[in-house]
């Protein structure tokens, strides 16, 4: 093992399965997934301090001030911020740190972190994304369309990122990002 970990940006439009994906990548103890504040409200059974940390503007801001963010970003009129300390600590320690943070996010990381590896994930067409995000049962039509028209945006950046994933079959997208991190960590 490197004796630092790696930092894993993983960014995808809403319903490509990115939550889904990351669920299985972290059953492996090795990897540490960062946990993100954000001042949406919670949806279906998302509890504070699992999904996110869900925090009001307000104490948003103020962590924005006393610089407590690796990085953040607006999406949909909402923030979304990674806390800086355990990105660093876990990285420190030699763990595998996933950020599951969107374009403008992984931007950012980029800059701090040039040697970070950013994944792109795709799905198969943009159909099987509306199918996804309305089959998931949690948004309002209104949130599905704002989702849907933001992911016609990002759709375009995955050129941008180190690699791109297309989410068909989940197994088979689990395996390809476990590889690239595999050959990844021989690298460093
Ligand atoms: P995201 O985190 O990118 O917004 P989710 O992980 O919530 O997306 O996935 C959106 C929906 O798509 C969920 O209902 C999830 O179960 C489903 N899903 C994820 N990956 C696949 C896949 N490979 N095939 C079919 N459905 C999938
Ligand atoms: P959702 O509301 O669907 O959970 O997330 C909306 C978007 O915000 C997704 O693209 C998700 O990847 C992104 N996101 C989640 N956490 C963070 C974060 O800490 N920073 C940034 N920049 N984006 C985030």
């Amino acid at each position: 093992m490197s004796s630092k970990g790696l930092m894993i940006v993983i960014s995808g439009p809403a319903g490509t399965g990115k939550g889904t994906v990351v669920k299985e990548l972290v059953k492996d103890d090795n990897f540490r997934l960062s946990i993100s504040a954000t001042t949406r409200a919670p949806r279906g059974t998302e509890q504070n301090g699992v999904e996110y940390h869900f925090l009001s503007r307000e104490e948003f801001e103020r962590l924005i001030q006393n610089d407590g963010f690796f990085e953040y970003a607006e999406y949909l009129g909402n923030y979304y911020g990674s806390p800086k300390q355990p990105v660093i600590d876990w990285t420190q320690e030699g763990r595998d740190v996933i950020l599951e943070i969107e374009v403008q996010g992984c931007e950012k990381v980029k800059k701090v972190q040039p040697d970070c590896i950013s994944i792109f994930i795709k799905p198969p067409s943009e159909e099987v994304l509306e199918h996804r995000l309305r089959k998931r049962g949690t948004e309002t039509e209104e949130n599905i369309q704002k989702r849907l028209a933001r992911a016609r945006e990002e759709l375009p950046k995955a050129d941008e990122y180190d690699y791109v994933v297309i989410n068909d079959g989940l197994e088979e997208c689990v395996e390809e990002i476990k590889n690239i991190i595999r050959s990844e960590k021989q690298k460093s």
